[in-house]
Parts: structure tokens; sequence; C-alpha cells
């Protein structure tokens, strides 16, 4: 079904739409194993859709700028763009300086986490416990990939991500909780590069709280090349107008709210 503007969804605030793109168009056609990783680039204008198999999969995400990685995804300016925590369809993702990495344009999932951040051994360990150290974590697949690919990324370059198809609801007075997922088998969220785009993937291994439903699964991901895309899906939506000062993007220095710090 393809309609051009999201609709509302029995959840209240969440925004869902459906992508007619076909699966057979698509130029990659692949599957992350549960608690394996991926990385890629895409091309301006390219289609990514990430598809929950099994239902209630985090899929820990980054995106940089393919040419610059230091102009990467930054949740606090993503958050600033777009007036809301959650990410859902129409949201635009953009780098510390405002400018636009990818636009989701496909969502059949409604809600999607930018401030739970990626599981690591430390936080496992104070969260679970000792036995928890040696259990597979984000961070670790985030540092394999990057370090495994060829690309110019390194351990300071992880920063906040997003985690695609995991609830983490805001209470009202404002704290965080680890809730049961609202995805369901088959479930997707789809991008498009708004200029050539790394894409940095680990799908969660975490066995200790509801993220994965305890049971981590596969997902499966589909590029569609630009043209294919374009025409497939000509109503997707635009990529959100940037929200910061002209000044932070006029070579005056980069901001440094872009989340990384507790990386470094
Ligand atoms: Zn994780």
């Amino acid at each position: 079904m393809s309609t051009t503007a999201p609709t509302a969804d029995p959840i209240p605030g969440v925004l869902t739409r459906e992508s007619p793109l076909d699966p057979a168009a698509a130029r990659l056609d692949v599957t992350v194993a549960a608690g394996d990783g991926w990385l890629h680039r895409l091309r301006t204008g390219e289609v990514l859709r990430i598809v929950d198999l099994c239902g209630n999969q985090a899929v820990d995400t980054l995106l940089y700028d393919a040419d610059d990685v230091g102009r990467r995804y930054s949740a606090a300016s993503t958050i600033r763009t777009n007036g809301n925590v959650y990410l859902r369809a129409g949201s635009t993702l953009v780098d510390g300086e405002g400018g636009a990495l990818a636009t989701i344009t496909g969502d059949t999932c409604g809600r999607h986490d930018t401030l739970g951040g990626a599981c690591s051994q430390e936080s496992n360990v104070v969260r679970y416990g000792e036995h928890a150290r040696h259990m597979h974590a984000c961070r670790n697949t985030f540092l394999r990939m990057a370090l495994d690919h060829g690309e110019p990324l390194t351990k300071r370059d992880l920063a906040a991500n997003v985690n695609f198809f995991m609830n983490v609801p805001l209470t009202p007075d404002g704290g965080l909780e680890f809730a049961d997922g609202i995805s369901a088998p088959g479930r997707y969220v789809q991008l498009r590069a708004e200029r050539p785009t790394l894409v940095l993937i680990s799908n969660c291994p975490q066995l200790n709280n509801p993220c994965n439903g305890y049971d981590p699964t596969p997902a499966r991901l589909l590029v569609w090349d630009a043209e294919t895309a374009a025409a497939g899906d000509p109503d997707a939506p635009a990529a959100a107008p940037t929200t910061l000062p002209a000044v932070w993007r006029a070579g005056g220095g980069r901001p440094t709210d872009d989340g990384a710090g507790a990386a470094r």
C-alpha cells in the first residue's frame, strides 16, 4: 500500500507508513544473524530496509557521512530536528551540524529509541552482575565491524546510537524504561540516504532485558538503488529541514553535543 503521508496508529502519537518498494527489485538482500553486525555504504538516494524477522529484536545502528566520518549521527540534533525523542515515519536522522544523513521513508513498527544506547560489557556487569561480563555486547560488535572493514572508523566514533524496534518510553517525570517491545514479526523500518552514508549495525545479542524479548533473532536487510527507490516510491517523505542555527554550519567549528562524550 502506498500512502503519501504517515498514518495514525492505534498507539497515541505513533505514525506508520508502509512502503511500496518491491523486495524483488532490491540490489542487496542479506540476513544478519542474531548478535552479528553489518557495515555498508549507501549512495545518495539509496534506500535501506531493516526487517525485524521474528519480532522485538533491537537493531542498534549508527550512521556516518561516508566521506567524513566525523560528521556522524547525533541523537541530540536528531531529537531537536524532529521535535520528538522517538524516531518514526518522516523522521530525519541528522549529524551534529544538523545536516541530514537519512530520512525514514517507511515504518510499520511506529517507534524507535534514540536514548537507550548500546549494550557493552561494562554496562552488562553494572546492570546484571559479574556473570554478564563476557556475554556478547553491541559495543564489541560495532568495534569489530569498524576495524574489520577498512573504513576509517575507530573507537572514538562509536557515539550514541539508534535502537530500531526498541521500546524505551519516557516516564512522565522524564525517566527511561526498557519496556517490552511493540514490534512484531515482519515489521520494518526504511531509511533513504540523503548523502553518501556509512551504516553500522549491531544486531543486538542482549539476553538480560526485554529489548530482544530475551531471545535475539536475525534481521533482514534490503537495499534498493536510488533510481529504483525513487521510481518505486515517489511519495516518500522528504528530508526535514535543518533546525540548527546557520552559524553552526558556517565553518565556525563543530558543536560538541553529539552525544559522543561518554565514548571518547
Ligand atoms: Zn545490544
